[in-house]
This record gives structure tokens, C-alpha cells and sequence, in this order.
């Protein structure tokens, strides 16, 4: 499978292109670690423009099913992977260290941008960091308090995930 780049981040922004594709599972090898299996494909959408600014941004959105582990009851589960995120691409590295949380996401860009790299950086954003089956169809469901708090870890995600 030959690597997909963007060979040139700004120009594809300010001439609104687009391109799609898809990578296996397997093949990102960050993402695997937190996963119950490798198989699977997702598949992306790449695609520029220039914001109300003017500023060149690039939307990755991407779709498909990973198989991860419910931190509940340590069995696979189902997870609808669903990215849709904006990067606004800047020539500056030092906006990149920008720790205001408030400030939107950059990105550099660099020539010949790679695909699968961003991509996988997008998903690993998105994944909960305690994963577990909805309530009522988790095996260790006894172990759910009845006022159906959610665990500590699960808030903190929810919490990360309003503020996007
Ligand atoms: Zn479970």
C-alpha cells in the first residue's frame, strides 16, 4: 500500500481539495495498543479550505469500528470510531507549542505531509481513555454503582470530549 501524502498542505488547502482512503487497523501501530484486535479498516477524508479568516485548515474526518477493551469487564467491545476535527495549518512552528487550551489545533505544514500519521494522531485524540460497555450490557455491571455515576475516568472524558 503506497503512503499517502500531501505533498504540498497549503496549496491543497487554498485550492479546497480533498482526497479519502483507507488504512487497516493494523497498520497503526500507536492505535493497536489499546485494542482487543487488529482487524478492521477505517476510512478518512481529507479535505482543505481556508476558513473565515482566510487561514488555510485542514478537516480529517474519519470513520469505522475498533475492537477495544472495556475497562470494566477487560472483554472486546465495539467502539464507532467518529472523527471530525479541524487542523488550521501554520508555517510557525512556535504557534505549535501554543498551550492554551482555548487555541485551536495546529498543525505544520510541512511538505509532503503524511496521511496515515495525522490520521492516526486524529483517532488517538478521540479515543476514550477508559472505554467500557454501555450500562446494563457490560458483564461487570454488578460492580456499577445504582445512581449509574460514571467511573472517575470515564467523567474525564466525557468532560474532554464537551470541550471539543
Ligand atoms: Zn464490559
Amino acid at each position: 500500500m503506497s503512503e499517502q501524502v500531501v505533498s504540498d498542505p497549503l496549496k491543497f488547502a487554498r485550492g479546497r481539495q480533498s482526497l479519502e482512503g483507507n488504512l487497516p487497523v493494523a497498520s497503526m501501530g500507536r492505535l493497536k495498543d489499546g485494542l482487543a484486535s487488529e482487524a478492521g479498516i477505517i476510512e478518512y477524508r481529507l479535505s482543505g479550505y481556508l476558513n473565515e479568516e482566510g487561514e488555510p485548515c485542514l478537516r480529517c474526518q474519519v470513520s469505522g469500528a475498533l475492537e477495544m477493551i472495556c475497562q470494566r469487564c477487560l472483554e472486546p467491545m465495539n467502539y464507532a470510531l467518529h472523527v471530525d476535527s479541524v487542523l488550521l495549518l501554520t508555517t510557525d512552528e512556535k504557534l505549535l507549542q501554543d498551550d492554551d487550551p482555548d487555541a485551536p489545533d495546529r498543525i505544520l505544514a510541512q511538505q509532503d505531509l503524511p496521511v496515515a500519521d495525522l490520521v492516526e494522531e486524529e483517532i488517538l485524540l478521540v479515543l476514550p481513555m477508559a472505554p467500557h460497555h454501555p450500562v446494563g450490557e457490560c458483564k461487570a455491571s454488578a460492580g456499577l454503582s445504582e445512581t449509574g455515576k460514571l467511573h472517575p475516568f470515564a467523567a474525564l472524558a466525557r468532560l474532554k470530549s464537551d470541550k471539543e
